[in-house]
């Protein structure tokens, strides 16, 4: 095993290895108790292979959100007077009584569980087990839906599998070249830059993306040009990757061997690309031919020396995202990268558990291993596992948008269980899933701060934080890494898999929730044979920090790299998906209206839920501004810091205009991370990618006006 790849344990008298509860890189820290109640560990960065001993400043101020002053740690009810502290017995007793009542009246599957990409491995797992055996219902979907769906449906559709980066990520620290489409790693992950080093100092690093975001802004240094950006008007990432791939075939730079032995669909494929010629791409796109050319050159001649293709939720967040990654895995696997080492095509996953979030079942569609709940043989595999008929497990569900809009409905869900979820600000249509939220007959919410969400339920659970529980992650690698608990639960706080536990055998079913161990040792059988295998891990053998990647079959040593002699579909080749143009769900079409991304900020997570509670990260991010090109703002008559409404025909949101050169002048930008008037996923669509089920949280229309309207 390459030294790289192996982690240092620190000694046990300097504290506790774990890893950063926020986002897919999942940093390594080691956490040593301390005595300030408001920051109970104290969190030093450690080395690990992501981030060598780095974190951004939303992971080290991490061990604020454990003292936080409005930390949940007592049950919670709704009576006449609001929100009351309650018992455990009392909590659970009324979530029993809520889900038989309703079941009872409206059938099994109108009681739903939504989760999250955040979850650890183990309660993942535990989720879907608890919705199939012990409720037996079909209505669970999480919010990883809202992230990593379209990369997750295209890597599928041409690998056979879905693993973020099929490979360690150190081998980009040999990269010539790298195209990263749609993917703001600068703000979003900062660690994650120093891996940029090489392709950058070989001119090679190429950013795909509308704004000039600071991970545009390295394509550029005092010194010397570093690499390329292009920014594409909103909407055409697959015109502009089309003529990329038009260059490489017109060219002849693609790699041909490796075409015709290890892939499917070329001649087809390639028709449609003869007619993305530059100079039509540069009239669809607005990007200048000339750099459509450079990137696609700069792209073919690093190929033999390391070449990666990268995409993000910049383009896969999109009613046509995974279409929009097919093309770029097209690009990737005309290059012959795939397999290759270095080199290879990836997705940058989000969520702290982005990757592995998705592999154990808490997906609508899906069964521990990344196996398909329509699939017979899964089916009794994981039947055997659970100790029931395969019969008794339900057939799919439906996807996050769709399960959240029929809350509170005639035939949809009437008693929602949400676990590490905040849908009133991060899913799309928020008013919508607001009100729908507001109908149910029962919402539970488990969570440790009172976010937007917890306001609405009837039981808000208080559950652990990172660093009080055992557990699983699996980064953006694909690699298995261990959470430890470093302190204990505070006040009533329970770990959600008592919970489940307690719940089950309240609901008169003997099904097995036990200890985060236990829970493990029990996915890794479950998993056996499947796609995401972990079969062959154990908490000892994670607890010896190996470098663990999935597929890990029971005798194997794990799989850093996938995809070197074959792929694993029916017979070993990838396919490169015939995929023609399709527009987005809302394109602009006079000049009244603009286009709005929704995004990130370098300080804050997700919905903020947590962020927002750390004083330093709000100071420094406190609120949702619109960025707003200088042009446009002077067209509207805006000035820095007016109050600007935003509407469109789903609501309206306020927010303060910063001017910005970094944005495109028919584009406005506004963060995600943001409740109240200030929550832009109110004017986001319902619509939906027909493969993934994505939402469009990328390109939305918008109408600006300067009126100081009242916003609740
Ligand atoms: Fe690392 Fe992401 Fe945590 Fe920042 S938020 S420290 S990049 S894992």
């Amino acid at each position: 095993m390459s030294e790289s790849l192996i982690t240092q344990e620190p000694p046990a008298s300097h504290g506790v290895a774990s890893h950063c509860p926020y986002c897919a890189l999942q940093c390594a820290m080691t956490l040593t108790p301390n005595s300030d109640a408001s920051e109970p560990v104290t969190v030093t960065g450690r080395e690990f292979p992501t981030n060598r001993g780095g974190l951004c400043r939303k992971g080290s101020s991490a061990a604020k959100v454990l003292g936080l002053g409005d930390r949940i740690t007592q049950p919670m009810i709704r009576t006449a007077h609001g929100l009351e502290p309650t018992t455990w017995d009392h909590a659970l007793t009324a979530i029993t009584e809520a889900i038989r009542g309703t079941q009872r009246e409206h059938g099994r599957d109108a009681v739903g569980i939504f989760g999250a990409g955040g979850l650890t491995n183990e309660k993942a797992y535990a989720l879907g087990k608890f919705a199939r055996a012990v409720l037996r219902t079909s209505r669970i979907d999480y919010n990883g839906r809202f992230c990593m769906s379209s990369a997750a449906a295209a890597g599928n559709r041409a690998f056979g599998l879905d693993r973020g980066l099929p490979f360690p990520l150190t081998d980009l620290d040999r990269a010539h070249a790298v195209l990263l489409i749609g993917s703001n790693v600068a703000d979003t992950m900062p660690p994650f830059v120093q891996h940029l080093a090489s392709a950058r100092e070989h001119g090679g690093l190429f950013v795909i993306d509308p704004r000039e975001s600071a991970t545009a802004d390295l394509t550029r240094s005092e010194e010397r040009e570093c690499g390329i950006h292009l920014a594409p008007t909103p909407g055409t990432d697959q015109e502009l990757l089309l003529g990329l791939i038009h260059v490489v075939i017109a060219e002849g730079l693609y790699d041909a061997a490796y075409v015709a032995s290890r892939t499917n669909g070329f001649a087809r494929f390639k028709r449609t690309a003869q007619r993305y010629w530059p100079e039509h791409v540069q009239s669809l796109t607005g990007v200048p031919a000339a750099k459509i050319r450079a990137v696609a050159r700069g792209l073919a001649t690093a190929k033999d020396r390391g070449a990666f293709v990268l995409t993000g939720r910049g383009v896969e967040q999109h009613t046509n995202g995974s279409d929009t990654t097919s093309l770029a895995i097209n690009l990737a696997l005309l290059l012959g990268l795939p397999g290759r080492e270095p080199g290879g095509y990836g997705t940058v996953t989000g969520q702290g558990n982005g990757q592995g979030g998705r592999e154990h079942g808490q997906k609508c569609d899906q069964l521990p291993g990344y196996r398909s709940i329509n699939d017979p043989q899964a089916r009794a595999h994981v039947a055997s596992v659970w100790g029931i008929d395969e019969q008794d497990i339900p057939g799919p569900g439906i996807d996050a948008t769709q399960l959240l809009l029929s809350c509170g409905t005639d035939h949809g869900v009437r008693t929602l269980m949400i676990h590490g979820s905040n849908p009133v600000v991060s899913a799309p249509n928020a008013t919508r899933v607001t009100r729908a939220l507001a109908d149910l007959d029962f919402l539970v919410v488990s969570d440790f701060v009172l976010s937007e969400t917890a306001q609405l339920a009837h039981v808000i659970l208080p559950v652990a934080q990172w660093a009080e529980e055992e557990g699983t992650m699996t980064n953006l690698e694909g690699r298995v890494i261990r959470r430890r608990r470093a302190l204990p639960l505070p006040g009533a706080a329970r770990d959600e898999l008592a919970v489940l536990a307690e719940l089950s055998t309240r609901l008169g079913s003997t099904m097995f929730f036990g200890t985060a161990e236990q829970m493990f040792e029990e996915l890794t059988r479950a998993s056996a044979g499947g796609r995401a295998d972990y079969s062959g891990l154990s908490y000892d053998l994670l607890d010896q920090e190996r470098a663990c990647y999935w597929p890990y079959p029971a005798g194997s040593a794990g799989t850093p790299r996938l995809f070197r002699d074959s792929f694993p579909t029916a017979d070993g080749r990838a396919t490169l998906a015939d995929v023609s143009p399709r527009a987005i769900a809302e394109r602009i079409f006079d000049g009244a209206e603009l286009t709005l991304i929704t995004g990130r900020l370098l300080g804050h997570y997700q919905s903020g839920a947590q962020t927002r509670r750390v004083p330093e990260l709000l100071a420094s991010d406190p609120d949702g501004r619109v960025e707003i090109n200088p042009e446009t703002a002077h067209l509207y008559g805006v000035v820095e810091g007016q109050l600007l409404t935003l509407h469109n025909e789903r609501g309206t949101v306020q927010a303060r205009a910063r001017l910005s050169r970094q944005i495109r002048r028919d584009t406005l930008f506004m963060p995600f991370h943001f409740a109240g008037s200030n929550s832009v996923n109110r004017l986001v669509s319902s619509a939906t990618d027909p493969l993934s089920k994505m939402p469009e949280f990328k390109a939305t229309r918008v109408w600006v006006s300067q009126e100081e309207q009242c916003v609740a």
